[in-house]
């Protein structure tokens, strides 16, 4: 057994810091280990519960994690072919996400730093998002548009913390997507081949007028936008093709002006997209012409990373223990469902792994 904040022998001796991360805070419950060398990615095991039918039950992605948990840790540890001892830290996404979901993942990693002897991290779960695709990207001071199944946020760093420069007001531009595919019968699933169902569908569509373009300020709305579009189902199920067009010109319109609002705002020359629903094609190539006139970069997450998963988790861990922020007593590692970004200091910024 090795001592707490101390790195293992072996590590210590490869002059590398390995981090394991865990990730369970929605749908996914991913193991990921990084190393502070390269090649940085050593490990990315994950396993994701799809409901038969229906939505999302809390207390059913508990059961599945917990079930999953064993084999998914054995699996990063193997890929990574480092011996437990190596790991100098454990960091696990403490929030914002489901309740029963965090609590698997936080106990299995409590248990895993107390049997290892090393350093607990506490992950913030969108800041993670954030972390993986500067790394991936190489764009290191940028606007960010988070968009996944819980969130759809425009944030930017400023003084020490990522800042909301805007947010949805309602419902996640994931959640739309997944609950008019669940609703209309496309889904489960909702991706097929890396696509979104509703995106499938959108390919024989053109565009209807009559539907709203939520933007208040900064903030975009879509839960008025998801019953406009079930309503048009229902009067008319042949006009699906074109509803899903719709549905996904505005829900992809508005968080695109929002994002370009802030970057006029803040004067930076970067984009990112990052969270789920940046495995989508037709959002980046609205946001890559988005940026042109102000003469900024934008470039893509590779689809792998976009959504959730335990090396976003290993990464951010790995960042916060290089810089003694975030390690907290496994007794005190509460989860935090509503765990905002902008609460939470980056003193790494804009370093990332591997930047001298
Ligand atoms: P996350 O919670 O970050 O893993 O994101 C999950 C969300 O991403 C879900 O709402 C998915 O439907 C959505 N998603 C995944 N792939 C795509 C895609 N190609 N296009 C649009 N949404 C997607
Ligand atoms: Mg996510």
């Amino acid at each position: 057994m090795v001592s707490a904040a101390t790195p293992s022998s072996s590590a210590r001796n490869r002059g590398s810091t390995v981090v394991l991360g865990i990730e369970s805070t929605a749908h996914t419950f991913g193991v990921g280990i990084v190393s502070s060398a390269p090649p940085y990615i050593l490990a990315d095991a994950r396993r994701q519960y799809i409901p038969k039918e229906g939505g999302i039950l809390p207390r059913e992605v508990a059961q599945f994690f917990s079930r999953v948990a064993g084999d998914v840790l054995r699996e990063a540890l193997s890929q990574a072919g480092v011996d437990p001892r190596d790991i100098s830290g454990v960091a696990v996404a403490l929030g914002p996400g489901m309740g029963p979901a965090l609590r698997v993942g936080a106990t299995v990693a409590r248990a895993l730093s107390s049997r290892l002897g090393v350093p607990l991290i506490a992950v913030n779960h969108a800041i993670a998002h954030i972390e993986i695709a500067r790394f991936l990207t190489g764009l290191r001071d940028p606007v960010v548009l988070y968009v996944s199944g819980g969130n759809t946020t425009v944030m930017s760093y400023s003084a020490g913390r990522y800042r909301v420069f805007g947010e949805t007001l309602d419902i996640s531009l994931g959640n739309m997507l997944d609950t008019f595919a669940r609703e209309t019968g496309l889904g489960p699933p909702y991706v097929v081949s890396g696509k979104h169902v509703v995106d499938i569908c959108a390919e024989k569509g053109e565009f209807m007028r009559g539907f709203p373009y939520v933007v208040k300020g900064q903030d975009v709305s879509y839960s008025g936008l998801l019953t406009a579009a079930l309503r048009a189902y229902k009067r008319n199920p042949e006009s699906l093709p074109n509803i899903c067009y719709t549905l996904r010109e505005i829900g992809f319109s508005s968080s695109v002006e929002v994002t370009e609002r802030c970057l006029a705002h803040v004067g930076k020359h970067e984009v990112i997209l990052t969270g789920g629903v940046a495995a989508n094609d037709e959002l980046n190539r609205k946001l890559s012409i988005m940026v042109r006139p102000h003469n900024a970069r934008f470039r893509r997450i590779p689809k792998k990373y976009a959504g959730d998963n335990g090396v976003m988790i290993a990464l951010t861990g790995l960042l916060e223990l290089l810089h003694g922020v975030g390690i907290v007593e496994p007794e005190r590692a509460f989860i935090r469902q509503r765990w905002r970004p902008d609460r939470v200091d980056v003193p790494w910024y804009p370093k990332t792994l591997g930047d001298v």
